[in-house]
């Protein structure tokens, strides 16, 4: 990969063997820049640069303290290249604690490439696009379950068998999960990962925990998850932590429950469960279990879930069920 001597990024602007700040413009208030913090961490010596970007979902927090714990602990004397930290990628959504744009209810993570003069999230994935393709040799995005729902920990790349998309499956598998998601789904197609790999550049997203809560467990898998895909590129030294074989999974249905009430999970996530077992049960307000919410395919790997008694409209999305490919050994 390309080795770079110097990345800027906004108004941070690396400098080599030390950890440098700034921010990103990626928007206006009425009333001044909307702005998030940039952390670059750069080796003494040139080489590839990592882009890695937390809360492009607002609550999903884990990557900016994953990132955080990660610099702290980092010799750059032993490193090469640079890691470019984006610490609130939704900045307004991250401000409010919400998943979605507070001004526009857009989902950030479904309109890249962004438009350079079109709507308000529209323009900030257009900075973020830009600036990304602009310096990065690979990118991160770090998800997780955030407020509503619990992810088990597993790496997501976008396969469409281009040389960008086999270097984002050999990240992905550096990630420290033996789960991998290999999409194709086009309901994904607005997501950075895909759109950066469809730019020529590997892309990949990892996710881990959620349900308001974050667990020291979360936090260092994400931590290591940065690590193995530095250590695949190169920026770190040392073999990421790679495995065997991977369980694949491919295909992603959405499950939306149809009645409204307190959502009860029967299954833990990350389980492989059988087509029409029930993974949740949904009991209104008077005691009565309205609804069993089954798994529409199988075997299926349970990628979300709503979280214990999470408070559900009915079309609230309470579960990811993904088609198993193959199995780890
Ligand atoms: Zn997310």
């Amino acid at each position: 990969m390309a080795g770079r001597k110097s990345v800027t990024v906004g108004t941070a602007r690396s400098k080599p063997g030390a950890w440098a700040t700034g921010t990103l413009r990626l928007g206006d208030y009425p009333d001044g820049p909307i702005t998030t913090p940039i952390n670059i961490l750069s080796g003494a010596e040139p080489g590839p640069v990592l882009w890695v970007q937390a809360a492009i979902h607002g609550a999903e927090i884990v990557g900016a303290v994953a990132m955080l714990r990660l610099f702290q602990k980092i010799d750059t004397a032993r490193m090469k290249g640079h890691i470019v930290g984006i610490m609130a990628t939704n900045a307004t959504a991250f401000r409010a604690q919400k998943r979605l744009t507070p001004y526009d209810g857009e989902n950030l993570n479904r309109l890249f490439p962004g438009m350079p003069a079109g709507p308000h999230s529209r323009q900030t994935a257009d900075v973020l696009f830009r600036t990304a393709t602009g310096v990065a040799d690979a990118m991160m995005d770090i998800h997780s379950g955030g407020l509503e729902a619990v992810v088990p920990f597993y790496g997501l790349y976008y396969d469409d068998g281009s040389a960008a998309s086999n270097e984002a499956r050999r990240l992905a598998e550096s990630v420290g999960s033996e789960v991998v998601w290999a999409s194709r789904d086009a309901w994904l197609d607005g997501a950075m990962y895909v759109n950066f790999t469809r730019a020529g550049k590997p892309g990949v997203i990892v996710e881990c925990g959620g349900g308001g809560w974050l667990m020291e467990e979360h936090v260092a898998n994400v931590t290591g998850a940065i690590e193995g895909v530095a250590k695949a590129m190169g920026i770190l030294p040392g073999r990421p932590p790679r495995r065997k074989s991977y369980t694949v999974v491919q295909d992603c249905d959405l499950v939306f429950n149809t009645a409204g009430g307190f959502f009860m999970p029967t299954v833990e996530v990350g389980a492989i469960v059988a087509k029409g077992a029930v993974i949740g049960r949904v009991m209104n307000a008077h005691g009565q279990i309205v609804e069993e919410v089954r798994c529409p395919k199988g075997p299926a790997y349970l990628a979300a879930l709503g979280k214990p008694y999470a408070p559900i409209h009915s079309g609230a999305m309470v579960a990811e069920c993904i088609g198993v490919v193959s199995t780890a050994e």
